[in-house]
Parts: structure tokens; C-alpha cells; sequence
């Protein structure tokens, strides 16, 4: 069997979901000896590759770019894990749901800003109405919840994604585009 490529993606999360990984401590190298990390905000790789084995996805979807970003890692990836409650829920993020995209930036950048009011417009993605979790997007195989997910759980999907044994991860129902 060769060995398993995988990924980690960073959308609109707090990156906490990819430090519970990082906790799974001297276990990483473990992993490292059974999976071929191909892509990853933990490193310098600046396109998602094709004929990825399963990908890890931290965050909700709350802007095109996001959206953008979730498609081609599930048209590239056979396994796609939702990590976490902002990619299961929405979470954190969709907590500005219930009073728009464009209130919260001027709360943020003007109204809390009272020596430099600017909504900054370079350079950053333009945020949807509304963020939204994984499977409202793409169908999502395994969703593992907690914030952040403990990293023994992470651990253990990863070593199962490593045995090739995906199948047994996979929900008898799955949610999701
Ligand atoms: Fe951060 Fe929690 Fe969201 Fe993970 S689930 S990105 S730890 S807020």
C-alpha cells in the first residue's frame, strides 16, 4: 500500500483545531512515518495537490474565497474530515449571523476604532452574509466535533486514514452537497 497522502486546510477558524493536532505531541512522529502530509498551512506548499487521501478542514466557509478554497480540496480529495466545530457548526464565526457581515466589520473597524475608522478594503476576501459549516458547501465523510477537537481523537482518525481504513470512518449517513 502506498502511503497515504493528507492535507490540513485553514478556513475561517482560529487555528486551534490545527494546534489540537499539533497536541497529539510525540505521536506526531508516529504519523509522520505513516502519512505523506502534502499540503498544510504547517507548511510551505502554496497549491492543494490532486489525488489527496483525506483532508482535514479546520473552519467555517464565510467568505468566496473560503468557498473556493473547500471545493477544490473536495474535488482533489477522496476523504474529506470536517474538523472541529466551526467546519461541523459554524461555530464561532456564525456567531455574526444573526447581525450581518457588514454591521460587524463597522462595529469592529469604526465604531471600535475611534483613532484610525477604516473598513480595510486590499487584499482581503469579501465576507458572505452569512458563515456557514462544511457540509452546507460539499459532502463532508467524517465530521469530528469539540473546540477544539481533542487531539486523541484527531490521533485516532488519523491512524485510521494511515491503516487505509477510511471506510470504517465513514457515517452511514452523510450530510452535505
Ligand atoms: Fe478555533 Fe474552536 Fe473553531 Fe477550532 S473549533 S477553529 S478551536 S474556535
Amino acid at each position: 500500500m502506498n502511503t497515504p497522502r493528507i492535507a490540513t486546510l485553514w478556513l475561517d477558524g482560529c487555528s486551534g483545531c490545527h494546534m489540537s493536532l499539533l497536541d497529539t505531541d510525540e505521536r506526531l512522529l508516529d504519523l509522520a512515518a505513516m502519512l505523506d502530509v502534502v499540503y498544510s498551512p504547517l507548511m510551505d506548499v502554496k497549491t492543494f495537490p490532486e489525488a489527496v487521501d483525506a483532508v482535514c478542514i479546520e473552519g467555517a466557509v464565510s467568505s468566496k474565497e473560503d468557498e473556493r478554497k473547500l471545493v477544490v480540496a473536495r474535488q482533489r480529495s477522496r476523504f474529506l474530515i470536517a474538523m472541529g466545530d466551526c467546519a461541523v457548526t459554524g461555530n464561532v464565526p456564525a456567531m455574526r449571523n444573526v447581525v450581518g457581515a457588514e454591521r460587524i466589520l463597522r462595529s469592529v473597524y469604526i465604531d471600535q476604532d475611534p483613532l484610525n475608522p477604516l473598513i480595510p478594503a486590499d487584499n482581503l476576501p469579501v465576507l458572505n452574509s452569512k458563515a456557514l459549516p462544511l457540509h452546507c458547501f460539499v459532502q463532508v465523510d467524517l465530521f469530528i466535533p469539540g473546540c477544539p477537537p481533542a487531539a486523541d481523537t484527531l490521533f485516532a482518525a488519523l491512524s485510521a486514514v494511515a491503516a487505509g481504513k477510511v471506510n470504517d470512518l465513514r457515517l452511514a449517513t452523510r450530510f452535505g452537497a
